[in-house]
């Protein structure tokens, strides 16, 4: 069987494995992302885990390298386009340097991309040929299969549907559209919530920094001002689910990330408040699910991508 190296490089930390085609992992590393030391340091740490985590799997017959990250990443050769959380890497890329480095070929992609891959191939749904993945996290972004393929766009943009406008005139995201998903239901706009609740002098336990996390714990411990808060959230999140089944009729969209897992002990209210919003042809249920891939969806993904024939 065919073994890779796969990488899943977020703003905070790079992880690396040894994926078998068969998606067992054989050994798994980890280092902070630091991408304030520097592209090339960051570069240069990647290469060094890679061979690090390969010594460990003993693995005879490394064949190439995946690497899922956040971006906005070109996928045809891995350049970072000014991606938020990856400061000062833009116009990089990792591929020239580990491919030279390590002796094999580097495929690089978007996470969110990666990741419905991964769902599409080894999740819940595999051998789906339709299929969604949305990150709920301080960002909200999408993966989009269509007809079995990744939807990338005419740039590699395509995916980012945070940016669907679901409440007009409401709060606006750190790129500034006004109401969209990301700036009404992420975790940041959670977070901006509970601040702009505490700083009010709202009756609640909420203080001025809270995280979404907090807000989460707030609410199950039953402050109505945080519930208020996640209820909210989840009303536009809804919205932007039931437009994502209207415009591409998945057989799935598959929810994952930190807002999504809080969202877990509700999701039976999340599910009726898409199907609220859905069109008919969802009368009988819609087919949104939490990922059962939990953190490993991104190194999944990236040996999907790296063992892929084309
Ligand atoms: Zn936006």
């Amino acid at each position: 069987m065919r073994h890779v190296l796969a990488a899943d490089i977020g703003g905070t930390q790079m992880r690396a494995a040894v994926v078998r085609e068969d998606s067992a992992i054989l050994a798994r590393l980890s280092v902070p992302t630091a991408p304030a030391d520097g592209f090339d340091a960051a570069t240069e740490r990647l290469a060094l885990l890679f061979q690090q985590v390969a010594a460990r799997a003993f693995a005879p017959d490394l064949s190439a390298i995946g690497i899922s990250t956040a971006g906005p990443v070109d996928p045809t050769d891995g350049t970072y386009r000014h991606p938020p959380n990856l400061d000062g890497w833009h116009g990089r890329s990792m591929a020239p340097a580990l491919s030279e480095t390590l002796g094999m070929p580097v495929r690089v992609g978007h996470d969110a991309t990666l990741a419905a891959l991964a769902e599409a191939r080894w999740g819940a749904r595999s051998g789906a040929r339709h299929l969604i993945y949305v990150t709920v996290s301080t960002g909200i972004g999408a993966g989009i299969i269509a007809d079995g393929r990744p939807v990338l766009g005419a740039s590699g943009g395509a995916g980012e549907v945070g940016h669907l406008i679901v409440a007009p005139g409401g709060a606006r995201c750190a790129a500034g559209c006004p109401g969209c998903l990301e700036g009404n239901a992420s975790g940041r706009a959670i977070a901006l919530a509970a601040r702009a609740a505490a700083e009010a002098g709202a009756s609640t336990s909420l203080s001025a920094t809270a995280t979404a996390a907090e807000v989460f714990a707030a609410a199950d411990a039953g402050d109505s001002v945080a519930g208020a808060i996640i209820g909210g959230a989840m009303g536009h999140l809804a919205a932007g689910i039931a437009s994502l089944l209207a415009v591409f009729d998945p057989e799935a969209i598959i929810l994952g990330g930190g807002v999504a897992e809080g969202l877990a002990p509700r999701w039976e209210a999340l599910v009726e408040a898409v199907q609220e919003r859905a069109l008919p042809r969802y009368a009988s249920g819609v087919p949104v699910e939490l990922t059962a891939l939990g953190e490993d969806v991104g190194l999944f993904g990236a040996a999907i991508w790296a063992l892929r024939e084309e």
